[in-house]
């Protein structure tokens, strides 16, 4: 089956190429560069250097390659900035995802698999939460992650487009050939690494006073592995299906003070902290339900414990210390 990637060089979505294309899957990855490295692109996969908002390019692209199947990981992330700059994210965000649904649609496309968040869940009323919990987006970042839920709902009604919206939580963990690394860094396991690694004095703590019990924010860590494989399972049980619903996670929460401790022990380094102040727009306590997409396809993660996670990053990060242009 041939799958079409937008973001294939990315964090996440390079990972997921590796995993289809190890799978027997063909792949096509678009993507623009801007946050992707060249160094992250599958030798297996064929590559086009494009941007989404190209939609001549993307749509000429599209239907020479006639994906059966699309993976849209390109985005615009950072809760933060979208806070900054919201119309950036429920612009941007929401266009390309139109001008890429729009090309799914003309070339024939029809299971499509969209990368979103547990951004969506900012006043959740049962936690672990699940995929039917009521949708009160975070911020301008998750609010276009929920506009794309809805076009592809609507894409379906209308035009038959298949597809599944995978509610990551917080993705973590490298492979041994692909990483994490972003310009500026601002995840909280690259961060602690590079003070392992020597390169920042500390890390700092964005709040202490939450209502958790040491006090930091609790989050649910899951491997871009376990990422890639429910893509994988979510696109094959999109032959049957017309709409999947599925919150991602290992279903335990961890502290970031736990995720500090973690560290520790995994690269002996003491990794100094700092309290400051909480970050705009962190809720306290975000852990997944994963409990659906475990029952419907048998998925199981195979880092379930943060320990193993954080030993992933830092067999890349000790390996590649100035991320890609480490080179090797
Ligand atoms: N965090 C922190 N210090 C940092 C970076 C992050 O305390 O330097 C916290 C952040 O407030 C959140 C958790 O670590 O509670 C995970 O943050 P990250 O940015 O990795 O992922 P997000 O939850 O924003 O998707």
């Amino acid at each position: 089956m041939r799958i079409f990637v937008s973001g294939g060089a990315g964090y996440i979505g390079s990972v997921a190429v590796d995993h289809m294309i190890a799978a027997g899957y063909e792949v096509m990855v678009y993507d623009s560069l801007y946050m992707g490295h060249r160094e992250a692109l599958s030798a297996q996969a064929e590559f086009v250097e494009g941007d989404l908002a190209d939609r001549r390019l993307l749509h000429d692209t599209m239907r020479g390659f006639a994906p059966e199947g699309i993976m849209h990981f390109a985005s615009h992330t950072l809760v933060g900035e979208s806070v900054e700059k919201p119309f950036l994210y429920l612009g941007e965000n929401t266009q390309n995802a139109i001008n890429l649904i729009e090309g799914a649609i003309e070339s024939g496309a029809k299971r499509f698999i969209l990368s979103s968040t547990a951004n969506l869940f900012d006043e959740p009323e049962r936690i672990p939460i699940g995929p039917e919990e009521r949708i009160v987006p975070g911020s301008p970042y998750g609010e276009s992650k929920y506009f794309i839920e809805r076009l592809l709902h609507w894409a379906n009604v209308t035009k038959g487009l298949r597809f599944a919206a995978l509610r990551y939580f917080n993705a973590a963990g490298c492979t041994e050939r692909l990483g994490e690394d972003h310009t500026p860094e601002t995840h909280l396991i690259p961060l602690i690494l590079q003070v392992a690694l020597g390169q920042r004095e500390e890390i700092r703590v964005f709040g202490n006073d939450y209502d958790t019990p040491d006090g930091s924010c609790v989050r649910d860590y899951v491997h871009v592995e376990d990422l890639a494989s429910a893509h994988r399972l979510a696109l094959e049980k999109l032959e049957t299906e017309e709409r999947l619903f599925y919150n991602l996670g290992n279903g335990n929460g961890f502290s970031v003070l736990e995720v500090i401790e973690a560290a520790r022990r995994v690269t002996g380094h003491s990794i100094p902290t700092a309290m400051a102040g909480r970050r705009a727009g962190d809720p306290a306590v975000l852990i997944a339900d994963s409990s659906k997409i475990k029952r419907e396809l048998g998925w199981e993660p195979r880092y379930p414990t943060i320990e193993s996670i954080v030993e992933s990053a830092w067999a890349w990060h000790s390996k590649h210390p100035d991320g890609y242009a480490s080179g090797c």
